[in-house]
């Protein structure tokens, strides 16, 4: 039904204003229709919408004293006359203050969600660069990214874990242990020359340099060389 919603809004829209214009009785009035979907939906014995039963009640009450005809007429194919008169009046129609069900929205479902959703993430972003903490974390994840989001919650519980303590720097890395007290030394296990960090880890250990080159195909990779590699390799 949602796609056709706007044909109830125009259609009530129509009937409103032709009631009131005409403080109609007596009349002759025809209204088209290009949507098939929208004319079923009012012959439907049942209606399982406010709009779309405002629609029938608006037809009744000018049905009760006119003589109305309500036709289908295929979008824009041989029936040009009618189709340019109908656009005619809808310009007319829309420089006209709005009767009708409410609330009003002069803009489609998608085209508001699709601006809401880029404002969102314009706002997300810079929140995210603007915070003062979370250096590494920042390092590694630059905006809102769905495929991340995806690909993380794809993985089991203990993966997500580990990556997520990876990207943060936040894992049970010597470094991070002792600063809680709980390991007695900060050196790096692996290679016993520098202090054992995720990003010594990540980018810096020799000790490891082969293992990385095995997960990324690269020795010295950079932090993109992570996020945009699938995640169930780390
Ligand atoms: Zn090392």
């Amino acid at each position: 039904m949602a796609n056709v919603n706007g044909e109830f809004i125009n259609l009530g829209l129509v009937l409103q204003s032709e009631i009131i214009r005409q403080g109609a009785a007596r009349q002759s009035i025809a209204i088209y229709s290009d949507s098939q979907a929208a004319l079923k939906a009012i012959g439907s014995m049942q209606v399982c919408s406010r709009l779309v039963w405002d629609c029938v009640k608006a037809l009744q009450e000018l049905g009760s004293l006119n003589k109305l005809t309500l036709a289908w007429v295929p979008g824009h194919k041989g029936h040009k006359g009618k189709i340019e008169e109908a656009d005619k009046l809808a310009r007319e129609g829309a420089g006209r203050a709005l009767i009708g069900p409410e609330p009003f929205c002069g803009i489609a479902k998608t085209h508001a969600r699709a601006s809401i959703d880029e404002w969102m993430d314009g706002k997300s972003r810079e929140w995210w660069r603007k915070l003062p903490q979370q250096r590494q974390a920042n390092m590694f994840i630059k905006e809102r990214s769905a495929r991340l989001t995806d690909d993380l919650l794809g993985q089991n519980r203990k993966a997500i874990r580990i990556i997520v303590g990876l990207l943060t720097g936040h894992w049970r890395l010597n470094k991070h242990m002792s600063l809680m007290g709980l390991a007695e030394e900060a050196t790096c296990r692996f290679c016993s020359e520098e202090e054992e960090t995720a990003v010594h880890v990540l980018f810096q250990c020799e000790g490891l340099a082969k293992l990385r080159f095995l997960i990324l195909g690269e020795e010295n990779p950079s932090a993109s060389s992570y996020t945009e590699a699938p995640l169930s390799r780390l």
